[in-house]
């Protein structure tokens, strides 16, 4: 195994930074690019099969044109066990040789402000940077990330409400610079504290989620209703549905149809369903890392609902009678 495995092994190591199957790694070499497979955990880079081989003029052809997610779908269709990641088009618009994708919290705490440009201005000065407000995973991402390399060669992308993107030369500079911007973007937020609660015996089909960086939440109104009034990026939605369900008694879950994927019951913690996925969870874990690196103050821009749809592949009028129905109960 190379540097550049050892390279997506470490990011997968780090919550902060990855989370589950999210975050992807790239190396180009001549034709062909190399990239972390679809589903697949950068943490599991050394030791399973992670990466496919993908035509990087047949991929760059595609992106070069007016495409649709069912032409970028089969694009990245193979006949092998291992399919592209969905963000391949992130990778392969770029000019540079190795690039990551990474759910940084300490980026995403930025990216989800209303003044994300501004406040992303001041920490990165002198940065080759680029802002990309949301667009959805698949095409209009790969379009919006386009249109950003139309206007230069930026190495530091920010991703609205989804994340960040690094890309250098060689997997060494990869390394320095995914750094320096972490640095740069370190929060300076006091570390939160979970305060230790008597729990009461969690409702049926639920657990109490104990030393989840998300429990601060249950002892933090301030960023509890900021992450209860809405959904701040894509992964969240697709793992654990819209915005977190905060409540002041837990038993007022077994009431609600359907059942939340997980709860934070001030004063409490946090419940999570018994049968959400190692995936799911560490959704939860980033909501917390996300939350305790974000100034309480700041203005926030959520998700639309209509986002929210298309992220959980509802049609959109399914979608608004649903919510509806979620109003009329609150
Ligand atoms: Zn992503």
């Amino acid at each position: 195994m190379g540097e550049f495995e050892r390279f997506s092994a470490d990011l997968g190591r780090r919550p902060d930074l990855v989370q589950g199957a999210g975050g992807n790694t790239s190396i180009k070499t001549g034709a062909t690019m190399r990239i972390k497979a679809s589903g697949a955990w950068l943490a599991d880079a050394l030791t399973k099969p992670s990466f496919v081989e993908v035509d990087l003029q047949k991929i760059q052809g595609l992106l070069a044109g007016d495409f649709d997610d069912a032409g970028l779908t089969a694009a990245l269709a193979s006949e092998a066990a291992l399919r592209p990641s969905i963000e391949t088009p992130l990778h392969a618009l770029s000019p540079f040789a190795a690039i990551a994708h990474v759910h940084s919290a300490s980026a995403i705490a930025f990216a989800v402000r209303q003044d994300a440009r501004e406040r992303l201005g001041e920490r990165l000065a002198g940065l080759d940077w680029a802002f990309i407000p949301y667009a959805r995973p698949g095409a209009p991402l790969a379009k919006a990330v386009r249109a950003a390399f139309a206007h230069g060669r930026p190495k530091v992308l920010i991703l609205g409400n989804h994340g960040l993107v690094v890309a250098e030369n060689t997997v060494s500079a990869l390394r320095a610079l995914l750094e320096e911007v972490e640095t740069r973007l370190a929060s300076d937020q006091a570390p939160p504290v979970a305060a230790r609660a008597q729990k009461p015996p969690p409702p049926a089909g639920y657990r109490w989620a104990l030393n989840s960086p998300v429990e601060f939440l249950a002892f933090d109104e301030e960023r509890l209703e900021i992450a209860a009034n809405g959904s701040l990026y894509p992964d969240h939605v697709v793992f654990l549905g819209p915005a977190i369900t905060a409540l002041r008694d837990a038993s007022s879950l077994s009431t609600m149809i359907p059942p939340p994927k997980a709860a934070i019951v001030k004063g409490a913690g946090v419940l999570a369903r018994e049968d959400l996925t190692r995936g799911a969870l560490a959704m939860l874990d980033c909501l917390g890392l996300v939350l305790a690196r974000l100034d309480p103050a700041a203005r926030i821009n959520y998700l639309s609902a209509a986002d929210e749809a298309e992220l959980l592949g509802w049609d959109a009028e399914t979608y608004r009678q649903a919510l509806d129905r979620r109003a009329a109960r609150d």
